[in-house]
């Protein structure tokens, strides 16, 4: 079985998007999907960008087998999926508590978000701004209220 989506309708709504590729991994896991389509639309780079910015999470990259990106018609993404063939019952349930974090890239200051497991929220990461390109660190911290906050610098900027 295999699975579209299509994110032409939604292109300008990142929020949306996320939450849209969310929905349909979990599906495409739900329903042993083979594969998984995702167009994001010729010609949009920075859209593509995004979505394998999304795909490239650990704890995203975890619930798939490979992306494949089409050669021919460079606009569209592969997800292959690889299920186990146990029983649905034995298997256990996947709930992973996500923060996600948005703060300013420390080069051009657009916001880049980024969800992580609560449970290694504090470890430091390396991200690549989607906007500029520009390797940011991202240190993280908590507040008072327990909210994750992170501080992002430029990576090279570190001695
Ligand atoms: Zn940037």
């Amino acid at each position: 079985m295999k699975l579209k989506l299509d994110l032409h309708p939604i292109f300008n709504d990142s929020r949306k998007i996320e939450l849209a590729l969310k929905a349909i991994i979990e599906e495409a896991v739900d329903c042993h999907a083979s594969e998984v389509e995702i167009i994001p639309g010729k010609g949009s780079g920075a859209l593509k960008k995004s979505v394998l910015r999304f795909l490239d999470q650990p704890e995203v990259k975890a619930r798939y087998h490979r992306l494949e990106k089409d050669s021919d018609n460079w606009g569209r993404l592969f997800l292959h999926f690889r299920h186990e063939s146990l029983p649905q019952s034995t298997k256990p349930k996947a709930t992973i508590a996500l923060v996600t974090v948005t703060t300013a890239c420390a080069c051009c200051t657009e916001p880049i978000s980024l969800a992580k497991p609560d449970e290694d929220a504090m470890n430091p990461v390396t991200l690549e701004c989607p906007w500029c390109g520009s390797p940011n660190r991202l240190v993280f911290h908590r507040d008072r209220r327990g909210v994750v906050n992170a501080r992002a610098m430029l990576d090279y900027e570190d001695s």
